[in-house]
C-alpha cells in the first residue's frame, strides 16, 4: 500500500521548483495534492493533483483556497507551506515598503495558511505541517538580511508552533534547503553578468560541489510528513550539502 494513500495536501508554491517536486513526491506516495499558487501547476492535469489559485498574501483567498480544497478532498492531512520570495542586500538597500512585503509572503503567509489549515488538520489523525525555510535560517549570508530575517522568523514559527500544537496531534517541522536548482535559481543567473561563471561558483559555494535538487528536498519534507517521523516535532531538517553543520562554507 502506498505510504500516504488517503491522505489529502496542500503545497503553497507547488506550481514551481521546490512546491512542484514536493507536490510529485506526495502524489507518487498516493496522496491526494492540492497546488496552492498565483500560477496553475503544470501537473494539475493528473487526477491526484488539482491547482488552487491563491495569493499567501491575501487572507480572503487563502481562506477561499483551503475551503475549497477541504470540500474536494473531504478534508486535509498535510500541509506544505513552501510559498516564497527572495530579497538581495543589506538593511541599508531594501525600504519599509520591500521589508513588509516579503514578510507579508515569507511569513505571514505561512502564518494565513496555518490558520485556516488547522481547524482541518486538528480532525486529521496523522496531521503535519512542514515549512520549507532556508539555509538563511542559521548561516549569515551576506547580502540577503531581509530574505534571512524571513527565513529565521519561520525556524522560529516552526518550533512555537510544534509546542502549541503537539498535543492536538499536529507535528510542525521545516527543511532548511542550500541553494537549489529552480527555476528561482534561473532567475538570479539570468540577471547575472556570466550566468555561466556564475552558476560554476553557486556550485563550487556548495561543501559537496553542486546545487541541491529540488527532489532531494522534496523527499525530505516527504518524511517529515510521514509517520515514519512520528517522533520528531519541531526540528529544522538541513538539506544543504552539509553547508551549514560541516563548515565547509566557501
Ligand atoms: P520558485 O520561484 O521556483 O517557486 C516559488 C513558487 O511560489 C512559484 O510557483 C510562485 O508562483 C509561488 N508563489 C510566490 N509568491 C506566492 C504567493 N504570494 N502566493 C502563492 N504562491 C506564491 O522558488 P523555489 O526555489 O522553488 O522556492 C520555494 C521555497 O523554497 C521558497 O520559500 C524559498 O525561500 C525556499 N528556498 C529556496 C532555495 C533555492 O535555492 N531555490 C533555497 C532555500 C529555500
Amino acid at each position: 500500500k502506498a505510504e500516504f494513500e488517503g491522505l489529502r495536501a496542500i503545497v503553497t508554491g507547488g506550481a514551481s521548483g521546490i512546491g512542484a517536486a514536493v507536490v510529485a513526491a506526495l502524489r507518487d506516495r498516493g496522496a491526494r495534492v492540492a497546488a496552492l499558487d498565483l500560477r496553475e501547476s503544470p501537473d494539475s492535469t493528473d487526477g491526484d493533483v488539482v491547482s488552487v489559485s491563491a495569493d499567501v498574501a491575501d487572507d480572503a483567498s487563502v481562506r477561499r483556497a483551503v475551503t475549497d480544497v477541504v470540500e474536494r478532498f473531504g478534508g486535509l492531512d498535510i500541509l506544505v507551506n513552501n510559498a516564497g520570495i527572495g530579497a538581495q542586500g543589506t538593511v541599508e538597500d531594501n525600504d519599509d515598503d520591500e521589508w513588509r512585503r516579503v514578510f507579508e509572503v515569507n511569513v505571514f503567509g505561512m502564518v494565513r495558511v496555518s490558520r485556516a489549515a488547522l481547524p482541518h488538520l486538528r480532525r486529521s489523525s496523522s496531521a503535519t505541517i512542514v515549512n520549507v525555510a532556508s539555509i538563511a535560517a542559521t548561516a549569515g549570508l551576506p547580502q540577503r538580511a531581509l530574505y534571512s530575517a524571513t527565513k529565521g522568523a519561520v525556524a522560529a514559527l516552526t518550533r512555537a508552533m510544534a509546542a502549541d500544537h503537539l498535543a492536538e496531534g499536529v507535528r510542525v517541522n521545516a527543511v532548511n534547503p542550500g541553494t537549489a536548482d529552480t527555476p528561482w535559481v534561473g532567475r538570479l543567473l539570468a540577471v547575472a553578468d556570466d550566468p555561466t561563471a556564475e552558476r560554476a561558483a553557486l556550485e563550487a559555494r556548495q561543501p559537496h560541489g553542486r546545487l541541491v535538487s529540488p527532489e532531494e528536498i522534496a523527499h525530505a519534507v516527504a518524511y517529515l510528513a510521514s509517520p515514519l517521523s512520528g517522533s520528531t516535532n519541531g526540528v529544522c531538517l538541513a538539506v544543504d550539502g552539509g553547508m551549514q553543520d560541516l563548515r565547509l562554507r566557501k
